[in-house]
């Protein structure tokens, strides 16, 4: 497998620390050396590749911006650098990281009590416990404030009934983070994986994300302790306050997947010859194409940049995140696109990794925030007028 050589036009590594850089070559090489091999066959197959975990949390991966309970205590700038590699190798890759870091750690770590956060986060740290986030719901997505799954106080135990649905890891999620409407409203409950009433079936059939585990949750006279709620997490905006970390880390992680796209196209082109002697990069058409990809994924790897400045400096604004996730996104899918166009028919053989990271942005665009809900976000906070219903 080659060395990935990095994507640098504007000489944005000047903008990174020693640290940073050395954070980055040790995701880099992971990724190249690790992950990367294993993914042609992880996606034709649809299996995760579980072996990848312990590693992962060895080299401090999970939870990477957050203190203490053994995590990295990494800046936002080196743990969206750990995004970005990681995404290269698969989106389902960094799905995996964001669920267990941004979903799981963080609410635990953020809304939990002493005993839950003793409890969890040292294991899912290491990757010796795997993590789920429970929000989604059949008929409430883009609109998760309608959910219906409940939670009643009984007994002094909580006892949930509903269903989640399109959950990363749910079925081999050790405990769930799982949003349910109490008398008080929406609140957060930890759900072990082995408690009566709790089941968790996969979901099928995906032509996107296929080496991630996607499940439903399904929840009946599901009986756990009352110690169980996360104390701090009241209300939608605390399981909102846990996207905002997960978006974060997808406005880095899809430059990976856009950098691969650009340089399996811009290798491909150099040495693909057409009508005669010349390369297809020395055609202009093609060089519009590459000159478009470059220059995003320039302008997107300095907007991943500011907000990780923002958000080191607790200025960061969920607006500021939507515009991240947004445009970084978008730009990553059209990167995806031109490549493809860019190999011919090469594009959509598994012998590249082009299609893989088409088919796996189209989820990416729609988790975690639709592109739709995200552009409403944006125009709220230029308007002051929300335009959601
Ligand atoms: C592979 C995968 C993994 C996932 N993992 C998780 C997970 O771990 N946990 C979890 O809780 N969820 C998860 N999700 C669910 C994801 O967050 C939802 O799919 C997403 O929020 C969109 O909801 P929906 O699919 O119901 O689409 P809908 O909300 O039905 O939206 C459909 C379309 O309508 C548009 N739309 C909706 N409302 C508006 C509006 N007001 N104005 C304009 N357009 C609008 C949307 O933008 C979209 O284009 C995952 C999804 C996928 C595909």
């Amino acid at each position: 497998m080659p060395r990935f050589p990095g994507v640098d036009y504007l000489d944005f590594d000047s903008l990174l620390s020693e640290q940073e850089l050395l954070v980055r070559q040790t995701a880099r090489q992971f990724v190249d050396e690790q992950a990367q091999p294993l993914f042609r066959e992880a996606y034709n197959s649809g299996v995760f590749p579980r072996q990848l975990i312990a590693q992962m949390g060895e080299l401090g991966f999970f939870g990477a911006n957050l203190e203490g309970y053994g995590c990295a205590g990494m800046s936002n700038v080196e743990y969206g650098l750990i995004m970005q590699e990681i995404e290269r190798a698969d989106s389902g890759l960094r799905s995996f990281v964001s669920v267990q870091g941004a979903l799981v750690m963080f609410p635990i770590h953020a809304y939990g009590s002493e005993e839950q956060k003793q409890h969890w986060l040292p294991k899912l740290q290491a990757g010796e416990a795997v993590g789920c986030f429970g929000l989604t719901e059949p008929d409430y997505g883009s609109n998760p404030s309608g959910m219906l799954t409940k939670a009643v106080s009984q007994g002094g135990d909580w006892v949930l009934n509903g269903e989640k649905t399109w959950i990363t890891n749910g079925s081999v999620a050790d405990v769930a983070i799982v949003w349910a409407r109490t008398p008080d409203g929406i609140r957060g409950f930890l759900v072990e994986r082995s408690t009566p009433g709790f089941s968790a079936s996969d979901l099928h059939g995906k032509l996107s994300m296929r080496a991630s585990i996607t499940s439903s949750l399904h929840f009946s006279d599901c009986r756990i302790p009352a110690a169980n709620m996360l104390p701090c997490a009241k209300g939608l905006k605390a399981a909102l306050g846990c996207l905002s970390q997960a978006r974060f880390g997808i406005g880095w992680g899809v430059l990976g997947a856009a950098m691969d796209c650009y340089e399996t196209a811009r290798s491909y082109t150099l040495t693909r010859k057409q009508f005669g002697d010349k390369p297809l990069a020395g055609h202009q058409l093609v060089q519009e194409k590459l000159a478009w990809m470059i220059t995003e994924i320039s302008k997107g790897q300095l907007l991943a940049y500011h907000v990780a400045k923002l958000k080191d400096a607790g200025k960061v604004e969920a607006a500021h995140i939507s515009m991240l996730k947004r445009n970084n996104v978008a730009i990553a899918l059209e990167c995806a696109r031109l490549s493809r166009d860019l190999l011919g028919a090469n594009g959509i053989i598994d012998d590249y990794p082009i299609m893989r990271h088409l088919c796996n942005l189209e989820t990416v665009k729609t988790y975690e925030g639709t592109d739709h809900i995200h552009t409403l976000v944006i125009g709220e906070r230029v308007t002051g007028i929300p335009a959601y219903r």
